[in-house]
């Protein structure tokens, strides 16, 4: 999925405003486990097999502390996790981003039972 971020850091400078990013979502409880996924593979959005249409690949786990990505940012960059970009209600966040936050298996089930909800 695409996520975009909007981004404060200097209005009208390097960031453009936001950041893009396409998102692997799997019921992972560790980063360790996206390993070898294509979300691990595009940080900054390029590698040397091409460029992708976003700022970076990312990988969301089963919970909001599960996630990792690399993009510039600023005059800077490096890793990012979500709680870098949601602030104190990342609980709240991750509950009304619903079924897009959570892995939605191919078989049509929508991922219900992954959080332990309902
Ligand atoms: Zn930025």
């Amino acid at each position: 999925m695409n996520v975009c971020a909007a981004c404060g850091a200097e209005p009208g400078g390097v960031c453009g405003g936001y950041h893009e990013l396409l998102v692997e979502v799997k019921p992972f409880t560790t980063i360790e486990q996206f390993s070898g996924h294509p979300c691990m593979d595009y940080s900054y959005g390029s590698n040397a097999r091409g460029r992708i249409p976003a700022d970076a690949s990312a990988a969301f786990g089963n919970t909001p502390r599960v996630s990792h990505w690399e993009m510039g940012h600023g005059h800077g960059g490096g890793v990012e996790i979500i709680e870098n970009w949601t602030g104190a209600d990342i609980d709240v966040a991750w509950e009304r981003a619903g079924n897009a936050t959570r892995w939605n298996p191919p078989t049509g089930d929508a991922g219900v039972g992954v959080t332990g909800r309902e």
